[in-house]
């Protein structure tokens, strides 16, 4: 036998395992897979990791260099979130568990942010009190508090309260008029960061306020975020060069009002967030909003079958998120028995809009950088991740210890608690008697800044692509198309093997 023959032979028989299509397209065997359920083969290394682009197509009209997208659950994604995902090269997606006056207010700081400046610090006015000050350093760990004539931002800055103001004085209800420093050194604005930092370095301040002609403050820098404020050349901006951010809203009529005000503060792209999106209520909502604002990018969803994506794609949607009942705080598929394993969700949901030209985001069930690697192998352009960015700083809610560990809540939005914060009225609907969970509330462990997580995670997913031999996202695409990329399905001994096993312990480091 020739070499070509025997390649052939190998295709034929597994010896190089088995194309997509061999493994989905299998009628007799009836059977959903998810992620763990598959293992991808290796092909030939030709390429450094530094070299694999994960350049996608987040919609129709939106490119990101970093295929990875924070979930808009209230206590995954909020604007601290937004910002850190955006400026890596990703997006973050706020939740609407809120009124909508504070969710117009966290896109309003996204779109509003610039790098390395503070343009939303606590603000004290000169009638506040040093125990006021306590208060602040208590709750939030920092002193250095800009004292400004009404205590709001934007006002004219009268002065600034730091440690060495008031750390020996006996009397804390002396008023901040009495005691801060007025002798003060700012930046006028505009201001490059490069221009405010080299003020900050030789003032030996530890706070840089910056200031318009009136004195009015604009934003500040801070001594201790100088190392912090590296480039993201990366970042994912809109062309006038602020940060991409999207929001989640539902499909009843008081959800266009909310819209109205998150498009006054630039919202890029809206994520139409239910667990089932193949309903009418979301097919009419998709084509009022692509009439009333034809520029605003649409994301439809959940759904996970072919005419569930064909629905969604004639309604006009410009992205489709896929997953149902396989997130990590879901009982969706226990409670109501519908949903899918997601592996053959994505698979499935992802070829069918691709004959549609809409990109596909895997929602859920995404707990380690290898099943990243798999469901962009799937056809996914993106992933979106919850219980992953949960337990880091950036994510809402304060960290707290259980048996030593230190824990951040996460929480599903179909859990009663979270639906007792205000989303009840919109997940059973005014007539429902009975509350149904669909989420559980939980905690995940702590995982530090996005800033060290993200960066984790995508030189993981590069590993990933080099070992497959896949030089990016167009290349994986074209080779799950053309089959040259392999996969198997693994019995249960065999994901097991696959894991840590046969130790008496160890101990799990990620970085
Ligand atoms: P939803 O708002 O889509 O649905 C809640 C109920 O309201 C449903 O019965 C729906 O049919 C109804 N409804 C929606 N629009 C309506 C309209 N205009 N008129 C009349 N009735 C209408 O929300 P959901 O599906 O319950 O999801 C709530 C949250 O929980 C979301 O954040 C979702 O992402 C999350 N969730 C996700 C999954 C998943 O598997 N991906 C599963 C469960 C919950
Ligand atoms: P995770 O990344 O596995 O934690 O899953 C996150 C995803 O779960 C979200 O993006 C939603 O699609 C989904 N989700 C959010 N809240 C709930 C819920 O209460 N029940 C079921 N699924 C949920």
């Amino acid at each position: 036998m020739n070499q070509k023959q025997e390649q052939k032979e190998d295709s034929l028989f597994g010896g190089d395992g088995y194309s997509a299509t061999d493994v989905f397209d299998n009628k007799h065997s009836c059977t959903g897979y998810t992620y763990d359920d598959l293992i991808m083969l290796p092909g030939e290394i030709t390429f450094d990791t530094s070299q694999v682009s994960l350049m996608t197509q987040l919609t129709k009209k939106i490119k990101l260099h970093l295929p990875l997208v924070s979930s808009p659950m209230d206590t995954v994604t909020e604007a601290e979130m937004a910002i850190g995902m955006a400026l890596q090269g990703g997006i973050g997606i706020i939740h609407y568990n809120n009124s909508v006056e504070e969710q117009a207010e966290m896109v309003r700081r996204v779109k509003r942010f610039e790098n390395g400046f503070i343009t939303d610090p606590v603000c004290l006015s000169p009638n506040h009190l040093i125990s006021d000050v306590d208060a602040i350093r208590e709750k939030q760990g920092f002193c250095g508090i800009p004292v400004t004539e009404d205590g709001k931002m934007g006002s004219r800055l009268v002065g600034m309260v730091a440690s060495r103001d008031i750390d020996f004085l006996q009397d804390r209800s002396r008023k901040l008029s009495e005691v801060m420093t007025t002798n003060l050194v700012v930046a006028q604005h505009p201001c490059t960061l490069a221009e405010a930092n080299l003020i900050l370095r030789e003032s030996k301040k530890g706070k840089l306020p910056i200031v318009t002609d009136e004195y009015k403050l604009v934003s500040l820098i801070s001594r201790s975020d100088l190392v912090k404020n590296r480039d993201f050349p990366n970042a994912s901006k809109d062309e006038n060069k602020q940060l991409l951010v999207g929001a989640a809203i539902g499909t009843r009529e008081n959800d266009k009002i909310r819209l109205a005000a998150l498009m006054k503060e630039g919202l890029d792209l809206v994520v139409l967030d239910s667990s089932q999106g193949d309903s009418i209520y979301q097919h009419q909502m998709i084509k009022w909003i692509k009439s009333t604002y034809p520029d605003l990018q649409v994301v439809g969803g959940n759904v996970v079958t072919c005419s569930q994506v064909r629905h969604l794609c004639e309604s006009g949607v410009d992205g489709i998120r896929v997953g149902m009942g396989v997130g990590s705080i879901c009982t969706t598929q226990e409670v109501c028995a519908a949903g899918r394993a997601q592996a053959s969700a994505v698979f499935h949901s992802a070829r069918q809009a691709a004959a549609y030209g809409v990109p596909i985001w895997a929602d859920g069930g995404i707990s380690s950088s290898g099943h990243i690697v798999k469901a962009l192998s799937l056809g996914a352009s993106c992933c979106m991740m919850g219980s992953m960015m949960a337990g880091t700083e950036e994510a809402p809610g304060q960290y707290f210890f259980q048996d030593g560990v230190r824990l951040k809540k996460y929480r599903g939005m179909g859990s009663i608690e979270a639906m007792s914060k205000g989303s009840d009225k919109r997940y059973f609907g005014e007539k429902a008697t009975v509350k149904v969970a669909q989420g559980v509330s939980g905690a995940v462990v702590d995982k530090g800044s996005i800033r060290r997580f993200i960066p984790y995670l995508e030189q993981g997913v590069r590993h990933g692509f080099q070992d497959l031999g896949v030089p990016s996202l167009k290349n994986m695409n074209s080779m799950r198309i053309s089959g040259e990329l392999r996969f198997e399905l693994r019995t249960s001994a065999a994901q097991r093997e696959g894991g840590v096993h046969d130790l008496h312990s160890y101990e799990r480091r990620l970085m």
